[in-house]
């Protein structure tokens, strides 16, 4: 059985078509800014966010969810989200973090429940029993305790616990980080799919030749800024990713204005 069931995903009409919009971001820990500037934008589908080892990706969905403090603007739909992130999550922003973070003492359905902690609970019911008709395998194991799970399991329920928040953006940071291929080949299956049922999708993924496969668009980030993007299918064969790939740049000393003068969109 895969983790999800044949037909499309129906996560009960979760959301349309959100559209992130991001404006002069800059962020980092204490006096350390990461990031300095950074602006794009998240359309509807999957996006990936690609880049070497401490280029700040992480820090970049920590700072839109409120994670960590920041500056600029971050407009979900045209409208800014709160700081704070009990309230991003009611706005219809969700992310599954590095380490996935679930409860491991508590079952699969308790994990599921608390992705569900700010609606009604006749609602979270509801909207619990769609997860497991999505992730029929989680319905099997609802009973487990999520720390007895394998890696690839856990990442599955905390998809599914961030989908039980319906919201209109998910993102996934490092989905993939230290799965066997072929639980990746399902994570990366899970996100297109759950982006072609209408959550927009950012993901962070380090997988890059896995992840420009299924995404739409993608960006690199170097250094706390972004260099390159554009379509999918063309920065996977553009020279710009293989530099991120293998990581060049972030053994050089490229300042902001080289990170400028090399930003461009490949198209
Ligand atoms: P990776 O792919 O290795 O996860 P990343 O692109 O996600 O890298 P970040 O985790 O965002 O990078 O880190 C960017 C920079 O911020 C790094 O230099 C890192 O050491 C620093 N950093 C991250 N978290 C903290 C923290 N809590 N306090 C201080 N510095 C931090």
């Amino acid at each position: 059985m895969m983790w999800w069931r044949s037909e499309p995903f129906d996560f009960g009409g979760a959301a349309g078509q959100a559209h992130l919009k991001v404006r002069g971001l800059s962020a980092g820990y204490g006096p350390f800014l990461v990031l300095r500037g950074v602006s794009f934008e998240v359309k509807p589908g999957l996006t990936v966010i690609l880049g070497p080892n401490g280029a700040g990706k992480t820090t970049l969905l920590r700072a839109i969810n409120g994670l960590i403090p920041r500056q600029g603007e971050v407009l979900l739909d045209g409208e800014e989200l709160p700081e704070k992130t009990h309230e991003i999550v009611r706005d219809g922003l969700a992310l599954v973090a590095e380490g996935r973070q679930l409860f491991p003492q508590m079952s699969v359905l308790e994990n599921l429940e608390l992705g569900g902690w700010l609606v009604p609970k006749a609602e979270r019911q509801a909207r619990i029993e769609q997860v497991l008709n999505d992730f029929p395998k989680l319905r099997e194991r609802q009973q487990q305790l999520a720390g007895t799970m394998s890696g690839g399991e856990q990442q599955m329920v905390a998809v599914a616990r961030a989908m039980v928040s319906r919201p209109r953006l998910l993102m996934l940071d490092e989905p993939s980080l230290g799965l066997a291929p072929r639980m990746v080949d399902e994570l990366l299956g899970i996100a297109r799919r759950i982006a072609d049922a209408g959550t927009t999708v950012l993901m962070v993924e380090q997988n890059v030749k896995k992840a420009l496969a299924v995404a739409d668009r993608g960006y690199v980030l170097e250094r706390g800024a972004l260099v390159a993007s554009g379509p999918a299918k063309l920065l996977a064969r553009s020279t710009v990713i293989r530099e991120a790939y293998l990581g060049a740049a972030s053994s050089d000393t490229t300042s902001s204005a080289e990170a400028a003068r090399r930003t461009r969109e490949v198209a």
